[in-house]
């Protein structure tokens, strides 16, 4: 009896050794550094998997490539989409009616005059916003099965595609162990082979080497929109890259960040940009109302603020618990 369990120990021992061994690559998609890490010694087709996936959807959903399904869709102001575009322009449509029209995929009219994605961003006439503003207010997207048509506006998935491929590759590598970070957002695949939770630390927006916390946590996709992600000066002027859709203006309100945990990685990428864009009372107030979602506030003064259901597994110097 004692000698077989000395062999299963040995055996878990070893096991939990092989388990251990993870491999990480690097890739540059979507704009932004990403990199996976699979808790696999040869992670060759995890990686090969992945790197297919990036490439399929920014195939699908660049703006800069003129041959990306969306480019030609936003050039010829209608097409017939693929059934994978097709379903995210359905789900982003249904995301921006939640947010209240916060965060869009139907704005490219605005974020590209911004030119964000473009070489040089610039602050554009004030004459130029008013006309995008009044051109997506009068116009809109229609979907009718794979049909898209668009009507004064274009696309830009800016704000949903990093997070809907972090939930693509998570879906492809089923429980294998894996992390995988890109610019903002995480995504944890499975459960930590040591048995530990995943520790994701929540960048402090006014010095990146530090954080303002972290949350331990099991499979999620957490995605955090924030000012200090990308923006440029002008003037001495600091503009961000998260436009506020009624204003046409970047965001400037009490939020420096917002980060969003969710078994729904899309989800988790539209409200992370949605509640940016409506302050903090307004995002805890739509927290209140929905579900399916947990969210960290850090704010201009540095408070730092944390929905109920994150309470026992975010660690931090200091923050408040915001009940439902
Ligand atoms: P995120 O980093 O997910 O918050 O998304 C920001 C990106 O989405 C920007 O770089 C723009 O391309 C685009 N964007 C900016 N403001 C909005 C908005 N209110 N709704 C949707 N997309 C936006
Ligand atoms: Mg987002």
């Amino acid at each position: 009896m004692k000698k077989w369990l000395t062999v299963f120990c040995a055996l878990l021992l070893l096991t939990g050794c092989a388990r251990e061994e993870k491999t990480t690559q690097e890739f540059f998609a979507m704009d932004t550094v990403i990199s996976l890490t699979v808790w696999e010694s040869d992670a060759a087709e995890e990686m090969r998997l992945a790197a297919d996936i990036l490439r399929d959807l920014e195939g699908r959903l660049s703006v800069t490539r003129e041959d990306s399904e969306v480019a030609q869709l936003n050039a010829a102001g209608e097409a017939e989409l693929s059934d994978e575009t097709a379903a995210l322009l359905a789900r982003a449509l249904e995301l921006e009616r939640q947010t209240g029209g916060a965060c869009s995929p139907a704005l490219y009219t605005l974020t590209s005059l911004w030119g964000f994605t473009a070489e040089e961003p610039g602050v554009p006439a004030a004459e130029d916003i008013e006309a995008a503003l009044a051109s997506i207010a009068a116009g809109g997207v229609s979907l009718e099965g794979n049909r898209a048509a668009l009507e004064g506006t274009a696309l830009d998935f800016g704000a949903f595609a990093k997070g809907y491929a972090a939930q693509r590759i998570a879906e492809e590598l089923g429980d294998m162990p894996a992390v995988l970070s890109l610019g903002g957002n995480v995504q944890t695949v499975g459960q930590k082979p040591d048995g530990t939770p995943w520790q994701i630390g929540i960048k402090d927006p006014r010095d990146q080497t530090r954080n303002v916390g972290v949350l331990s946590l099991g499979e999620a996709a957490v995605v955090t929109s924030g000012g200090y992600q990308r923006y440029f000066e002008e003037d001495g002027v600091r503009y961000i890259h998260i436009l506020d859709p009624q204003t046409g203006y970047p965001v400037d309100n009490d939020l420096a960040s917002v980060t969003i945990v969710s078994a729904d990685g899309l989800l988790a990428d539209a409200y992370s940009t949605a509640l940016y864009v409506m302050g903090f009372d307004a995002a805890v107030d739509f927290w209140r109302e929905q579900s399916g979602f947990e969210a960290v506030f850090v704010l201009e003064d540095g408070a730092v603020f944390a929905t109920e259901g994150l309470a026992e597994c975010f660690e931090c110097n200091k923050f408040t618990v915001v009940n439902r």
